[in-house]
């Protein structure tokens, strides 16, 4: 369940906090791939989570305080199994702490192999409404601002025409000899999100981020994802 988030200065309610790990679950339930991952609030739990999961694994601290995971060391890659997740987690706690920020708990999950990392999502236009954004990820989204736009609900044929239009949509038909991405599994994330039925309708007023998606050959899941109620 959502817990609250940092209170504001009124006595009106706290805007809601969803963790990494809801979001990704109401993705799983929507058909998007998520990496398979299980949650726990202490080293010692981050090692039994591990167990049950194939390496290499990835660690994150989530929380209220933390939107940007990596900036705050809130994210470590290529853990080997059950204790060197344990030992990232304590490091990473302490870490944490003396920046002043206490996390709720950990997300422990499979490292999705390398690809082609994306950024998807839904963000609200005062004028228009929901709006469906894909882009590449990376210095493609923040240098480049290599990003395309749709109305909600994006048809299929919108959802080929916006991935077309990227810059970058070389890197995703098979660049210097790498293979191609799995173009009809990325058209069907882009309609479980923004197409007719898709996401966006269960999201109220909020704004929701995939950031990275990342797409090979064999499919397309989501590592990250945000949702940022209305
Ligand atoms: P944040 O964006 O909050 O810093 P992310 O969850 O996006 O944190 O993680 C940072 C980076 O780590 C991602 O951009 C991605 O490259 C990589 N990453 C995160 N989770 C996974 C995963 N499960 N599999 C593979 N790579 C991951
Ligand atoms: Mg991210």
């Amino acid at each position: 369940a959502p817990v609250g988030g940092p209170s504001g200065t009124s006595r009106e309610p706290a805007p809601a906090h969803f963790a990494e790990h809801e979001v990704k679950a109401l993705l799983r339930e929507w058909g998007v791939a998520v990496p398979r991952g299980a949650t726990a609030t202490s080293p010692a739990e981050v090692a039994a989570a591990a167990r049950g999961l194939a390496p290499p694994l990835v660690l994150k601290a989530h929380g209220p305080g933390l939107v940007h995971k990596s900036d705050a060391g809130a994210v470590r890659l290529g853990l080997s199994g059950p204790a060197e997740a344990e030992s990232a987690a304590a490091e990473m706690l302490a870490g944490l702490l003396s920046q002043g920020i206490a996390p709720d708990g950990f997300l422990v999950e499979e490292q999705a192999p390398p690809g082609v990392e994306l950024i998807i999502g839904v963000v609200r236009d005062p004028g228009f409404g929901p709006v469906l954004l894909a882009g590449l990820g990376g210095v493609w989204t923040e240098v480049m601002r290599d990003t395309a736009l749709c109305l909600c609900p994006a048809s299929e044929a919108d959802a080929r025409r916006m991935l077309a239009s990227l810059r970058g949509a070389p890197l995703l038909h098979g660049h210097r000899g790498r293979p191609a991405v799995d173009s009809e599994a990325l058209v069907g994330l882009l309609l479980a999100i923004g197409g007719s039925e898709g996401l966006w309708e269960r999201l109220d007023l909020g704004e929701f981020e995939l950031n990275p998606v990342i797409a090979t050959e064999e499919g397309v899941v989501a590592v990250d994802a945000r949702y940022l109620p209305g």
